[in-house]
């Protein structure tokens, strides 16, 4: 069960549609394995579109997922029991319809595919797979970035990050994550706006990004 989830206001984006297809991803892989989130996504959605016009423009806070569970409890739009379907394996080249490039090598223990999302025009989606144990470099937010953990887990300073895990990060939001000892931890990631690599890390993944 994931105890790390989007913020609510990247969640009522993906309900509205007005998430990047990129980002769009890595909140679907959530919600396939999230069924707090799901049914949150499932209450904005149920709130239709014109009213969804009116509460847009309010800024949701933390916490404004479980008060709008609350509301709407007594109704057949409680979440559902988290299924975990397996969505993704290590030998399928393909997560929920959008084609995966080869592995490609970054540095030791740390692998690189592509995610082909062709209308992420300011997003780069892509999976890391790093070996147990492997501390990344620090500054690893260069942009906007939302993770989600497929395998694995890795811990940072916000926490513990297992399977169906999100990190919903922030450019100022610096971490230096080290994977969990014992198994390799694969992710998704999605990195928004224009990427300017300045991190260690950046430098050694820009060569696989199209820019
Ligand atoms: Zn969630």
């Amino acid at each position: 069960m994931s105890r790390h989830h989007p913020k609510d206001t990247t969640l009522a984006d993906f309900a509205a549609g007005t998430l990047d297809e990129g980002r769009s991803l890595v909140i679907a892989t959530h919600l396939a394995l999230c069924g707090q989130c799901r049914g949150f996504v499932a209450a904005l959605e149920d709130v239709g579109g014109a009213m969804l016009e009116q509460i847009a423009p309010v800024a949701l806070s933390d916490g404004a997922s479980a008060r709008v569970l609350d509301r709407l409890a007594p109704r057949s739009l409680a979440p559902k029991a988290p299924t975990a379907p397996k969505i993704w394996a290590a030998d399928r080249d393909e997560l929920l319809g959008y084609r995966l490039g080869p592995w490609r090598w970054v540095s030791p223990g740390l692998h690189y595919r592509a995610v082909d999302v062709p209308a992420a025009k300011d997003s780069r989606v892509f999976m890391l797979k790093a070996a147990p144990g492997l501390k990344l470099p620090s500054h690893l937010h260069t942009g906007t970035e939302l993770t989600c953990v497929l395998a694995g887990a890795f811990i940072h300073e916000g926490g513990r990050y297992g399977a169906g895990d999100c990190d919903d990060a922030d450019h100022d939001d610096a971490h230096s994550p080290v994977i969990d000892a014992g198994e390799e931890c694969v992710c998704l990631v999605a990195m928004q706006g224009q990427i300017k690599f300045t991190s260690i890390l950046g430098r050694m993944i820009q060569p696989f990004i199209r820019l």
